[in-house]
């Protein structure tokens, strides 16, 4: 996957090079592409941002850099361009699964009050928001973006199954997960994982699974088509 990021504060995406994300980088599993807009500022002073038209807080960022910017990424490999707003749909597992599907895609990540709205009017395919809250700038939201979408590409992730297992991936919350030692500060591991049993201990992830989604986030519930026997056991 080719993902150009079209930003201010380049410097913020060194962060993709650790852990996995940064593995599929060196294999060119994923190809960062960092497109700097104050390159393509309209003037020696580098500007990219100028005050709201009627007044208002804060500066917009101009139409002519980041159409500009755009437009340096060669037209074949810009894929779909999102860009990154508060406003946009809300991002999901399986719209991030949908995205990492794409052999390219461009991320604008705005700053300020955002980017002037033609931008989103002419070139931008969809907005996507990371939460209903406001960040100072699109860098942190198109890292997790980007981190969300990679796990979905083969390879990515060691295990692949590890995706599938995650939480929301089949609508519920992951449960409980423990490791060594048995016993810490006097709380025990849950006696039936050291059973051995498979089926046992299956069935038991499967019910943890099913309770703290209905402890936690129980609207999650209604989204997906409950078998018998975990009506049963959300009823007990
Ligand atoms: N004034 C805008 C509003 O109220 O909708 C918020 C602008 S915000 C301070 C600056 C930039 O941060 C946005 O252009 C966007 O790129 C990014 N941003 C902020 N919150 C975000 C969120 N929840 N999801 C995605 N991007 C976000």
């Amino acid at each position: 996957m080719n993902i150009n990021i079209i930003t201010l504060f380049p410097e913020i995406f060194l962060a993709l090079n650790s852990g996995l994300l940064g593995q599929a980088i060196e294999r060119k599993d994923i190809v960062i592409n960092i497109v700097n807009l104050r390159d393509y500022s309209m003037n020696e002073y580098g500007q990219v941002d100028d005050k709201p038209y009627g007044g208002g807080e804060g500066m917009v960022l101009m139409a002519e850099p980041l159409e500009r910017s755009i437009q340096s990424i060669p037209s074949d490999k810009r894929g779909n361009i999102v860009n990154l707003s508060p406003q946009g749909e809300k991002l999901s597992q399986s719209k991030a699964q949908e995205l990492s599907k794409l052999d390219n895609l461009t991320i604008i990540a705005g700053r300020y009050e955002g980017i002037d709205e033609r931008i989103i009017n002419q070139y931008v395919d969809e907005e996507i928001s990371i939460g209903d809250f406001v960040l100072s700038g699109g860098e942190f939201a198109a890292l997790t973006l980007i981190d969300v979408c990679a796990r979905f590409i083969p390879g990515v992730i060691g295990n692949n199954k590890s995706v599938e297992l995650d939480s929301f991936s089949a609508g519920l919350l992951k449960g409980p997960v423990f490791t060594r030692p048995e016993k810490y500060n006097n709380e025990p591991v849950p006696e039936i994982l050291l059973s051995g049993n498979h089926a046992l201990i299956q069935e038991w992830k499967d019910e943890q699974s099913l309770l703290r989604t209905l402890e936690r986030r129980p609207e999650l519930l209604n989204n997906i088509k409950l078998t018998k026997k975990q009506k049963k056991l959300l009823e007990d």
